[in-house]
């Protein structure tokens, strides 16, 4: 039975801390928590969400990828988990695009990231993956592994007016409907 977790706000510690490896994925206390990862992302409707956001400072995230109004090209990638993930390499390519954050509630902003990423990581069964990520997927997968790191996406802003709440783009888009 997997349950929905409290998600730690921007100014939580927790949030600035790196956190430590998982030494074995297999641990049935990680196991758990990422049952209850996936679960309270999709009870959110989110794209992914990292451990430290629920008070778990380890290595491992949860994240998923699908084709949306913002993301028209994203690849598919169904929801999974992701433990003491690498970055092998990035594309020069860049990309700007919207983010937001489960501990930020009620801003976005838009965040360069490389377009294309080579990344590895484990699985819940402690096999290593080895895979391309783009577009949604590959800036899900940075995003998150910031939180590991003690980063938010604030800190990877150009500049300061990049900063929108949700509520105004909404707004905008009324006007533009209009
Ligand atoms: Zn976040």
């Amino acid at each position: 039975m997997s349950r929905i977790l409290q998600v730690a706000l921007i100014g939580n510690p927790i949030l600035r801390e790196r956190a430590p490896e998982v030494p074995n994925p297999e641990d049935p206390r990680i196991q758990i928590l990422i049952n209850d990862l996936l679960a309270t992302m999709g009870g959110v409707n989110g794209v992914g969400l990292a451990a430290p956001q629920v008070n778990e400072s380890v290595r491992l995230f949860v994240m998923q990828s699908r084709k949306g109004e913002l993301f028209p090209n994203a690849p598919d990638v169904p929801p999974m988990e992701v433990i003491n993930p690498e970055v092998l390499s990035e594309s020069e390519e860049l990309d700007r695009a919207w983010e937001s954050c489960y501990s930020m509630p009620g801003y976005k902003a838009l965040i360069t990231r490389p377009a294309k990423i080579l990344a590895r990581w484990q699985n819940r069964y402690g096999e290593l993956i080895e895979s391309e990520l783009r577009d949604l997927a590959a800036r899900v997968f940075l995003h998150e592994l910031d939180h590991l790191d003690g980063k938010m996406f604030l800190d990877r802003m150009d500049s300061i007016s990049d900063l929108h709440a949700k509520m105004e783009l909404v707004l905008a888009r009324e006007d533009e409907l209009r």
